[in-house]
């Protein structure tokens, strides 16, 4: 499990994690693989797909969950911009 660091503006909210939250995106086949093949040899790290993301980010993040991650970011980013929140 990685520490609650926001995946846009990296924002570390370690003291205080209820001030954001993890969104679960849509996995892509390589990524499902690459979850499935950790489950499989009980490694231990971060599944593919789920990111932490600050208060401001959160909510914009939750919009494109249908998206896979790498679909996700650019937008998540060009929404953060608009809305002036970074
Ligand atoms: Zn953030």
């Amino acid at each position: 499990m990685r520490p609650p660091i926001c995946a846009i503006c990296r924002k570390d909210f370690r003291e205080d994690p209820k001030t954001g939250g993890r969104v679960r995106f849509k996995l892509s086949p390589e990524e499902r693989a690459f979850n499935d093949r950790m489950k499989a040899n009980r490694m231990v790290g971060h599944p593919k797909g789920l990111e932490w993301f600050c208060s401001k980010h959160l909510e914009i993040a939750e919009q494109y969950k249908q998206l896979s991650w790498a679909e996700a970011r650019p937008k998540i980013i060009e929404d953060s911009e608009n809305t002036d929140v970074i």
